[in-house]
């Protein structure tokens, strides 16, 4: 059985994975971490320890503590709040991921980290994008993420730690709140559609991103973690995607089970040059052939879900 630490265990990923996969390998093989103890399930139903993953000898100690042999490493600043602070976006994003893999080859850890759809820049091909394409990214996350896809494919060809990693769209849950990313709002729409039934875009209608619902996301760390190495043409840059929408079709998705939503547009030209620059919709056929990717939510199925359940915790 695997004995695996979480970093970055109380976000958004972070909040359901810990849970779902204490129910899988055990509650004693699962550690979370994060820099602080929150008030959160994560921190206060199992195993949890205090891991800044800046401080490299936080990140050594809780390894060897635990004996552990994964790592999930989640811990990162995300981009609308790395735009605010790109200090701290190096900081964490790079410094972080280097002391992870730092540790993972000293203590021989295999180690799963996400990367993003924000490795893409304003001249990579828009639609259908390729996995290996132009990445000129013109965000201090972006710029993180590339280079730690790159540090992970060094680690694995140099050292051979086992790392894997895969770049997630924009992902929408029900559970945590988004740690301030640009597509943020198909998150916020569906609690204000149901707290106000109505709700205030920050970007534009048209503006066509990957997402994908927190289920498939969890489902796909899962599958890549245990996906049989004979099989991995690649390591860490797998693209991964389950829709494309804009503003415009997930609030008519909202309206056919709320009749009275309205969305109107207040547009934040900062997040909206973000978005800007990120795919319409990304090809993921390395994944669904070397991993086999397979999503169960779209859109419609998403929403339907979403608004289900939440309805229940905001009553
Ligand atoms: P999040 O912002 O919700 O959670 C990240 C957590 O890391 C936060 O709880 C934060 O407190 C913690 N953290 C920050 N600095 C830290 C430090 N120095 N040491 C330890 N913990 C620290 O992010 P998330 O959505 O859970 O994202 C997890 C990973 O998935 C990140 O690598 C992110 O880039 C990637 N990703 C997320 C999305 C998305 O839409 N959520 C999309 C693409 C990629």
């Amino acid at each position: 059985m695997k004995k695996i630490l979480v970093t970055g265990a109380l976000g958004q990923i972070g909040s359901e994975i810990v849970m779902s996969m204490r129910k899988t390998y055990g509650e004693d093989n699962v550690i979370a971490s994060s820099r602080s103890k929150g008030k959160n399930d994560v921190a206060e139903t199992g195993i949890f320890e205090i891991v800044d993953v800046t401080k490299a000898q936080q990140v050594a100690d809780a390894v060897k503590k635990h004996k552990i042999d994964t790592i999930i490493h989640l811990a990162a600043i995300l981009s609308a709040t790395g735009e605010n602070n790109p200090a701290a976006a190096w900081d964490v994003n790079m410094n972080g991921l280097y002391n992870v893999l730092e540790v993972a080859r000293e203590s021989q850890c295999a180690v799963c980290t996400p990367s993003s759809i924000a490795v893409f820049g304003p001249s990579t091909p828009k639609d259908n994008t390729p996995q290996n394409t132009l990445m000129r990214p013109t965000t201090m996350y972006g710029v993180t993420k590339v280079a730690g896809e790159l540090l992970c494919d060094y680690y694995f060809q140099k050292y051979n730690v086992d790392t894997r990693g895969m770049r997630f769209p924009g992902l929408i849950s029900n559970v945590a709140l988004p740690g301030g990313g640009t597509t943020d709002y198909a998150v916020h729409i569906y609690y204000e559609a149901l707290k106000n039934k109505k709700y205030t875009c920050f970007l534009e209608k048209g503006t066509y991103m990957d997402m994908m619902y927190m289920p498939d996301a969890l489902d796909a760390i899962v599958q890549l973690m245990e996906a049989d190495p004979s099989k991995l043409v690649d390591r860490n840059a797998f693209n991964i995607t389950a829709m494309s929408f804009d503003p415009e079709e997930i609030s008519a998705e909202i309206k056919k089970h709320i009749p009275a939503f309205e969305m109107d547009y207040d547009v934040n030209t900062n997040i909206q040059k973000i978005a800007d620059s990120w795919p319409n919709s990304l090809d993921d056929t390395e994944a669904r052939k070397q991993w086999g990717w397979n999503p169960k939510y779209d859109l419609a199925a998403m929403t339907k879900d979403m608004l289900d359940k939440l309805s229940l915790k905001l009553n």
